[in-house]
């Protein structure tokens, strides 16, 4: 067994992914034996970037054992963690979300900042402490910032997440428009998934006074495109409702060339959506939201507070 496991969260993302890479590497950096690990499936955008670096993915855990040292990167919420948390040993969490639910028994070393990727954070840590940022880690950085901020388009973008993009292009000598595109529509293919798979690709999960919400997300270039599925999707989505006694599951298409998103809004409190975005379900229990494409900022915090 690894003295120190490395993970993102559920379902990760290419932040998730490529951050426990660079987060373990900086942590062997110091003489420790960490691993990356995942907590689920690679999709198909991460999956390009492993590829490209011909690299291959970090080992899938289930659960951790009582005691395990962890590393958590790119989340802190106990339900996008680890099974097993409760009763493991948290080292070290850098993340770029708020805080919710994190409490340890022992002190830890805890990097929050409200950059838009984890790996931005991880980029500053890098350059501060002195360690090479290589042409693999510096792709797995670009990446990860790429994917999370939309091409540096999505309101969680940052001044500094800018500037790491900048630098790493002279790093990795990449183009981030070129790269990064490529990157992003990889990710938009879903032909392949069955429905169930499709609504728990990037798919989170949320505890507000004791409501249970699932917020899940996919990129596309073509909202109808994945629209069309519609009939298949929310029996998928009416199932994980009665399977997790949710109260709310909400399905979000992001259109990443136009930066809008659709949404679908399941379940008991679907109303929550409506009162969040202070507008109607029409009679396909959808609609439209312009301009938004982060969960983070612009749909959690909004559904949130509409359940307290
Ligand atoms: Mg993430
Ligand atoms: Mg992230
Ligand atoms: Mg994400």
């Amino acid at each position: 067994m690894n003295d120190i496991l490395v993970m993102g969260h559920k379902n990760p993302d290419t932040d998730s992914i490529c951050s426990s890479l660079i987060m373990a590497n900086l942590v062997k950096k110091y003489g420790k034996d960490a691993k990356a690990v995942r907590l689920g499936n690679i999709s198909k955008e991460t999956e390009f970037v492993l590829n490209f670096l011909k690299i291959e993915a970090p080992e899938l855990v289930e659960k951790v054992e009582e005691g395990q040292k962890l590393v958590l990167v790119d989340h802190n919420e106990l339900a996008q963690s680890a099974t097993g948390r409760e009763n493991a040993k948290v080292l070290a969490v850098v993340d770029h979300h708020r805080i919710a639910d994190f409490c340890t028994i022992e002190p830890l070393y805890y990097l929050a900042k409200p950059y838009g990727c984890t790996a931005t954070i991880l980029f500053e840590q890098y350059k501060a402490l002195g360690i090479e940022i290589n042409k693999e880690i510096g792709t797995l950085m670009l990446s990860a910032i790429v994917s999370d901020t939309l091409l540096l388009k999505s309101p969680t973008c940052t001044e500094t997440d800018i500037k790491a993009v900048k630098e790493l292009e002279d790093i990795t000598g990449l183009k981030a428009n070129e790269y990064g595109l490529e990157m992003l529509k990889a990710g938009t293919d879903l032909s392949t998934y069955s429905s169930q798979e499709v609504i728990n690709l990037d798919a989170k999960e949320f505890c507000a006074n004791d409501k249970k919400i699932v917020i899940s997300q996919v990129n596309t270039a073509d909202i109808e495109d994945v629209f069309s599925r519609k009939e298949e999707l929310e029996f998928a989505m009416e199932k994980e409702i009665s399977d997790k006694k949710l109260n709310l599951f909400m399905f979000v298409i992001t259109d990443i060339i136009n930066t809008n998103s659709k949404i679908i809004a399941l379940g008991s409190d679907k109303e929550l959506v409506e009162k969040a975005f202070d507008k109607k379900l029409d009679e396909f229990d959808s609609m439209l939201l312009e301009g938004v494409v982060s969960r983070k900022k612009q749909i959690a915090p909004q559904i949130l507070e509409a359940a307290k």
